[in-house]
């Protein structure tokens, strides 16, 4: 099971006030309901694919309104062939979608956020979480990048959802789709903080999990990586004074050189591996690392000297 599908298993399993209940079943209708002039009288249809969220639906609906209601599975033809469920009422359509605050005579019930809604916090969290199991997706937090969102049919809906977000600090973002438009969360702490504000608490702590695995994971990579760098650089360097120290062998002979410098390259030649802290600690003179920078800079030097006369070019 996707880490969706389970986040909203587990919503569907929350027991909320009543006032709540019936805020999130108000969320439920606006974002998947439709009513059904073809048949009569006029019925409202509640769809979604997952099981869990129609048994919900029922549960909601059947405890607002008090009505017998139909429940139908009809097989999806295109795309995912997966079930749709869809709970049907055919009782006082109107009356009830009032009572969900949604206004009877709208010809759209999925625009506006109902006022009533809007002006209390818990339900504002119900209604997240109503719009969310409705019409919400989420990705793993091990995929590649952190993704939340909810899809809107009216752009009126979108940035009402967009508000009831800002007003819980969770700065989501608006963007249009080929049909609707989705209101998304990219960050993983956001995303955290959605997950508690709808109560999906097993779904959080698994997310938190995952994220703290991976950025650590992320951190030790970089850690690796710099040391790696570091690494390389170190090698690179202690090949090329070898060359230096060779070539001046070869053509200068080491009794030309002052004796500060025979001495370095005299023991560079005998510990070609050895860190440079290490290559202080073998010399005779005490000289620190800086000091013995300086000296290897003007082997460098040195070498290099020897190359422009000879019009010999470096190899690199
Ligand atoms: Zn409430």
């Amino acid at each position: 099971m996707s880490f969706a599908a389970q986040t909203k298993k587990e919503l569907t399993s929350i027991s909320d006030k009543p006032c709540c209940e019936r805020a999130e079943l108000t969320a439920l209708v606006q974002h998947c309901g439709r009513i059904n002039t073809d048949i009569e009288p006029v019925a409202l249809e509640l769809a979604t694919e997952h099981a869990a969220i129609a048994r919900r639906m029922y549960r909601l609906l059947k405890a607002e309104t008090g009505y017998n209601l139909e429940v139908l599975v009809q097989r999806k033809m295109r795309l995912k062939k997966n079930n749709v469920y869809i709970i049907r009422l055919r009782n006082n359509v109107f009356t009830i979608l009032e009572q969900l605050y949604i206004a009877r005579d709208s010809t759209d019930i999925s625009s506006c956020i109902p006022h009533d809604i809007l002006k209390s916090t818990c339900c504002k969290k119900a209604y997240l979480r109503g719009a969310f199991l409705a019409s919400g997706s989420l990705n793993d937090p091990d995929s590649h990048s952190y993704h939340l969102e909810i899809y809107c049919k009216s752009v009126v809906n979108a940035d009402e959802l967009l508000r009831v977000f800002t007003s819980f600090h969770l700065h989501a973002k608006k963007t249009q789709r080929k049909k609707g438009f989705i209101v998304y969360l990219k960050e993983g702490d956001k995303i955290v903080e959605f997950l508690g504000l709808v109560g999906a608490h097993q779904a959080l702590l698994h997310f938190e999990e995952v994220r703290i695995v991976k950025e650590m994971r992320n951190q030790v990579n970089r850690l690796v990586n710099c040391e790696t760098a570091n690494l390389n650089k170190t090698i690179l360097a202690a090949v090329r004074q070898l060359d230096n120290i060779r070539l001046i062998e070869k053509v200068l002979g080491f009794e030309q050189l002052p004796i500060k410098l025979r001495v370095v390259a005299e023991k560079r030649l005998q510990y070609p591996d050895i860190t440079l802290q290490e290559l202080c600690e073998v010399l005779p003179d005490k000289v620190s690392k800086s000091g013995l920078n300086h000296r290897l800079r003007k082997l460098d030097s040195i070498a290099q000297k020897i190359r422009a006369d000879r019009g010999i070019f470096e190899e690199s």
